[in-house]
């Protein structure tokens, strides 16, 4: 992953921005579902007081994914902002962001990739009301009924389903 740095000689005391754009390469997901693609930008606004940091993020970028019922290619966006302070000489504390003195910077690329994967979709849906496919032939039914449908119109099924009552909505619904 490509460092996303703050050089701290760089930042100016009081508020000051910083922009980046970075390929999606740099965000590689262990999540193999989903993936960044494109290029990825990073906005940071920065505050310097003395011995402290505060900075916002925000990070956007494109994702390819797969809908969850029809499994068609979905070209989407994820939008994602978090904000946090850095003390200055705290390091020794594992608990406590810190910024580094030590090394004049502080990399925030792993929790622009946090507040990023946080944001994508767990179950991307190509549209709210896709059909997904049919668990009987396999055919894609936001392309129109495929054969099974066709028979489920049949008079005789008809008449079983008004015994049965209503049937149930779409189980991943
Ligand atoms: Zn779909
Ligand atoms: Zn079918």
């Amino acid at each position: 992953m490509l460092p996303l740095l703050l050089i701290l000689n760089e930042i100016a005391d009081g508020i000051s921005e910083r922009e980046w754009a970075l390929p999606a390469t740099a965000f590689e997901s262990d999540d193999s579902e989903i993936e960044f693609s494109g290029q990825i930008s990073v906005r940071a606004e920065v505050r310097r007081d003395p011995g402290f940091l505060s900075i916002q993020i925000s990070a956007m970028g494109p994702i390819v994914c797969s809908c969850a019922r029809c499994l068609e290619v979905i070209a989407d966006q994820v939008q994602a902002e978090s904000s946090m302070v850095f003390e200055e000489g705290k390091d020794q504390d594992p608990s406590n962001p810190v910024w580094r003195a030590e090394e004049g910077a502080i990399d925030l690329s792993g929790d622009v990739r946090d507040i990023l994967v946080l944001e994508l979709p767990s179950k991307p849906l190509c549209r709210a009301d896709c059909r997904g496919l049919c668990i009987g032939c396999g055919a894609n039914l936001n392309q129109g009924a495929c054969a099974c449908r066709t028979d489920e119109t049949d008079p005789r099924w008809a008449a079983l389903r008004a015994l049965r009552g209503p049937s149930p909505e779409a189980p991943d619904a």
